[in-house]
């Protein structure tokens, strides 16, 4: 059997840290799988913008999919909603990491819902220990908990050493957003 005919081996990748990068990182890597024939997935676990370039792009050019759960604008909405749609989140992820349909699964910002208390780390170690083994697994945030760094076999930090936020510079079009 020649190595692109072995089984691939999908692994859990972190990405995490309060510098810039984390979610462009996720969608980076979702690009260049797509480009081999990959069938990849996002579920953000926190409501961005759907004015969003990636939203955008994807309705226009759909590369792979975006999910969101949350309906509403997740700054606004109530503690209850909040974690409603994560729950909605955590539901659709195990099942698409049940199923054999995608080859790259992205948890965008599920560090964060977890930071807020809507999701127990417990249950994303469950995530991670059930996965099918050829799916590469990825999960973004701030501030991502030891254990789950410890499992991961790759994490990243984004270490903050400059954002043009701190002389006022607000989210910029194409750039943040
Ligand atoms: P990006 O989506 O640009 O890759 P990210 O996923 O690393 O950023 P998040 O923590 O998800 O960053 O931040 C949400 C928003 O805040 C994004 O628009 C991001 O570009 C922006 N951002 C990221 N890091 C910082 C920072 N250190 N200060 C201010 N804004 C930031
Ligand atoms: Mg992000």
């Amino acid at each position: 059997m020649s190595d692109t005919d072995a089984p691939r081996r999908g692994l859990v990748h972190v990405y995490t840290g309060d510098g810039k990068g984390k979610t462009t990182a996720a969608l980076g890597l979702a690009l260049r799988a797509a480009g081999q024939g990959f069938k990849v997935i996002i579920i953000q676990f926190v409501k961005s913008n759907p004015n969003c370039g990636e939203h955008l792009f994807v309705s226009n050019y759909h590369p792979f999919e975006i999910v969101q759960l949350a309906e509403g604008d997740s700054f606004t909405m109530a503690e209850e909603d909040l974690r409603q749609a994560t729950r909605k989140a955590l539901t659709r992820a195990e099942e698409v990491l049940r199923s054999d349909e995608y080859q790259m699964v992205i948890l965008d910002e599920i560090f964060v819902a977890l930071n807020r208390g809507w999701l127990d780390s417990s249950e994303v170690i469950d995530l991670m220990s059930k996965k099918s083994d050829s799916v590469e697994l990825i999960l973004t945030g701030r501030k991502a908990p030891m254990e789950i760094v410890r499992l991961a076999d790759l994490a990243t930090e984004m270490l903050m050493i400059k954002h043009p936020f701190s002389k006022g510079i607000k989210a910029r079009k194409g750039i943040e957003y």
